[in-house]
């Protein structure tokens, strides 16, 4: 099969095994869920509601506050029990609730019938944002404001190791994924339809070709298994050969670009009217029995770790996301939250393995292996050295901070580490000036 790519990248273990055949199942219903304002990128969304007040699933219990942000809705019915300071969150403890869902029984509508005002302003206020990881308010990616838009192009090459929620998303939500990308063509005033799929997953492929054949604008791409393979900017190389430009945005060359769950997120706020109040997330590594759940935003990581059979051994190490760009936590009473594809489990042995920082030897495979076409060793020596005009002449701030340098690195050295540091110090002068 002939399969598309973008130069360079990596090629770490994939680990998908644990879960690539489990289905996905709704996990049990929390009895209490953390809601975080800040849990998509812009500007925090408002509580609108205050401790004592009782709210029923799906009510809105956080206001966006501007253009880039996002609503936030009551994932379980109860009664809110405190708005804490701490990390801008809002609390809601359920109390005797008999644990309902979301009806989903409306006829699918027809797309036509809805304008694509209709459809920005129907995701805007079901709060969904980029499920792949990003957060990013969906609404803003399809208000293109004036700027033409040509393709969609949904991210299902899940090329982070260990995840396979999007797998079976593509396997057993097709026709919604589908859907959600018309939808999203409409709303944006695109003409073509693209579905990036690795070809780690057949089955997928062929599910999403068998629905979407009589749709002539709507492609499915196999592409080559390799990590970033799912970046934005990879994405576009490896399906339209076209560069997005440095400091630029996808928009700036009339494409458009959200991952296959969102696509579900949107299909079900224009059918059923539901907002985001639940994702499908894979929780793996050193768990019992790894598996693919639909979990509501706001659960606790550990009723899911438990759900799961507990841990397999000693853990290490536990991370939101994958372990290539997930963050480690401290805390199992964290709340998953809207850009959770994952929780992974890392076993004591296996953070154990790693060294500490050696001397750089210029062996130059964080070169290599650097899919924005940077120099990682280079950059985490200017942040070292509070360089920011040197961190701005070499474009630290077109790092997608996907970590293969660091991954591919023999020294050990934490190269994404230091790059981040560049990045925001290069942010905050832009910021002062
Ligand atoms: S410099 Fe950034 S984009 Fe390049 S490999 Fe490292 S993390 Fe990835
Ligand atoms: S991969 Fe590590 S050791 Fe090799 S050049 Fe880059 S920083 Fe140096």
């Amino acid at each position: 099969m002939k399969t598309k790519t973008f130069k360079q990248g990596i090629h770490p273990k994939y680990n998908k095994d644990l879960t690539n055949s489990k289905p996905l199942e709704k996990a049990n219903l929390p009895k209490e869920v953390t809601l975080y304002l800040d849990q998509h990128i812009g500007s925090p969304a408002k509580a609108i509601v205050e401790a004592g007040d009782k709210v029923k699933l799906g009510d809105k219990v956080g206001e966006s506050t501007g253009f880039i942000s996002a609503n936030l809705h009551a994932s379980i019915s109860g009664e809110i029990t405190a708005i804490e300071e701490r990390r801008d969150s809002i609390v809601i403890k359920i109390k005797g609730s008999e644990g309902e869902q979301w009806q989903v029984d409306n006829p699918e509508k027809n797309l036509e019938d809805i304008s694509a005002e209709e459809i920005r302003e129907i995701i805007k206020e079901a709060g969904i944002v980029g499920l792949g990881g990003a957060a990013f308010p969906s609404h803003v990616k399809v208000s293109t404001d004036g700027k033409e838009v040509n393709q969609v192009i949904l991210n299902g090459a899940e090329c982070e190791p260990y995840l396979t929620v999007d797998h079976r998303t593509m396997l057993e939500q097709a026709s919604e994924v589908i859907y959600g990308l018309k939808a999203l063509m409409k709303s944006a005033g695109a003409k073509e339809g693209y579905i990036g799929v690795e070809v780690n997953k057949m089955d997928a492929i062929n599910k999403l070709e068998e629905v979407s054949q009589k749709d002539s604008n709507i492609n499915i791409i196999p592409l080559e298994v390799k990590y970033p393979q799912g970046g934005e900017k990879q994405l576009i190389k490896a399906i339209l050969d076209k560069e997005v430009p440095s400091g630029g945005l996808p928009l700036d060359i009339g494409v458009v670009v959200n991952n296959v769950g969102t696509a579900v997120a949107v299909t079900e706020a224009i059918n059923y009217g539901k907002p985001l109040i639940e994702r499908g997330l894979t929780v793996t590594g050193a768990v019992n029995n790894p598996q693919n759940l639909i979990v509501r935003i706001g659960t606790p990581i550990r009723d899911l770790i438990e759900e799961c059979g507990g841990f397999k051994g000693e853990p290490g190490k536990i991370i939101l996301g994958g372990p290539m760009t997930g963050q480690a936590q401290s805390s199992l009473d964290v709340g998953v939250s809207k850009g959770t594809s994952g929780i992974l489990v890392l076993s004591k042995d296996e953070i154990e393995d790693y060294k500490d920082p050696r001397p750089c030897i210029r062996c130059a495979r964080c070169i290599d292996g650097c899919p924005a076409k940077l120099m990682p060793t280079a950059l985490a020596n200017l942040a070292k050295n509070d360089d920011v005009e040197g961190l701005e002449k070499y474009n630290v701030l077109d790092c997608i901070e996907c970590g293969s340098c660091t991954y591919v690195c023999p020294a050990n050295i934490d190269l994404l580490d230091w790059i981040r540091i560049g990045k925001a110090k290069v942010e905050a002068k832009r910021r002062e000036n």
